[in-house]
């Protein structure tokens, strides 16, 4: 598995499995069967609810705690008491340290937050903490204020919003960019049928999915493709062992349009919606 080293020098893998909208049984079957196609790093969130079953599966899978790298982010309901939200997440995932907790959106007492995910980063119960739905804004903000610098933003970025000038601004602050919807969640279809990526898929011999996965990770994007189904599962792991050319990396990213599906919290509409 390629691995991204992050700002404070832990090596994080750049394929992880997303968990948004599992739940129950699936979602502890969907994680098992992950680890064991050998996926290494796995997505969860306090708001997703399935942290126990993530946790089922990690436990079901047999493999060393060691080998596997859990990413969890706090809800920003609970970043005035993010102590206990992080305690919380432990139990459920069964363990005593987490590789990386995020703040999920930058709403609420974020920065009370922040203060309390850097005491436990220093106690060694985080390895490293970042942010989620930062735009550069806010990211600048945060990292002006504060000791430490977020070790990656989790933020949409696919084909059609490959956030080209946000990730400029993380390079300059070497925050490590973290695509989430990788595949494009509900225009996955739109993505994989476009000519560019369907002459790619044909002369790399890979699927419409695998290229768009790829093309982000050539770009050292790390990405987290969720689906509860094993053909896909194993289909997003299936994404090394060949390289885009710069022609072909140009083509892809000129099929970007800079547009976010869900991460717009410049929208004051989106912005009431999560406030309900
Ligand atoms: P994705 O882009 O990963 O798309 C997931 C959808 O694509 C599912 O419906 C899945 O269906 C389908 N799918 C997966 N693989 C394939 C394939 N090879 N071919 C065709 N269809 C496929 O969107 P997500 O929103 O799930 O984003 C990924 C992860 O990012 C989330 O699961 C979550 O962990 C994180 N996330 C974080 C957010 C944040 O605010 N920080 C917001 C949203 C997501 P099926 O499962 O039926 O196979």
């Amino acid at each position: 598995m390629k691995t991204i080293t992050l700002n404070n020098g832990i090596k994080m893998p750049l394929l992880g499995l997303g968990t948004f909208k599992m739940a129950g049984e699936e979602c502890a079957h969907s994680v098992r069967m992950a680890i064991e196609t050998g996926y290494r790093m796995i997505d969860t969130a306090e708001g997703y609810r399935n942290e126990e079953q993530v946790g089922q599966g990690i436990a079901e899978s047999g493999v060393d705690r060691k080998e596997l790298f859990i990413v969890t982010k706090v809800n920003f309901r609970s970043f005035e008491n993010a102590r206990e939200a992080v305690l919380s997440s432990l139990k459920k995932l069964r363990t005593d340290y987490l590789d990386l907790v995020l703040l999920h959106w930058p709403f609420g007492n974020y920065y009370a937050a922040w203060r309390e995910l850097e005491k436990l980063h220093a106690e060694g119960v985080l390895r490293a903490i970042g942010v989620s739905n930062f735009e550069p804004d806010r990211l600048i903000d945060l990292v002006s204020f504060n000791k430490v610098v977020p070790a990656v933003n989790q933020i949409e970025t696919h084909l059609f919003c490959q956030r080209q000038v946000e990730r400029k601004w993380m390079e300059k602050y070497n925050v490590s960019p973290m695509a989430y919807a990788p595949l494009g969640q509900a225009r996955r279809s739109e993505m994989f049928t476009l000519p560019e990526v369907t002459a790619l898929a044909k002369k790399y011999g890979r699927t419409p999915a695998q290229i768009l996965l790829h093309f982000l990770i050539q770009l050292g994007i790390i990405v987290i493709p969720k689906s509860v189904h094993e053909e896909r599962i194993k289909e997003n792991f299936n994404v090394f062992g060949f390289e885009l050319t710069e022609t072909e990396m140009e083509t892809l990213r000129a099929l970007d349009t800079a547009t976010p599906m869900v991460g717009t919290p410049a929208k004051p509409e989106k912005v009431e919606m999560f406030m309900r």
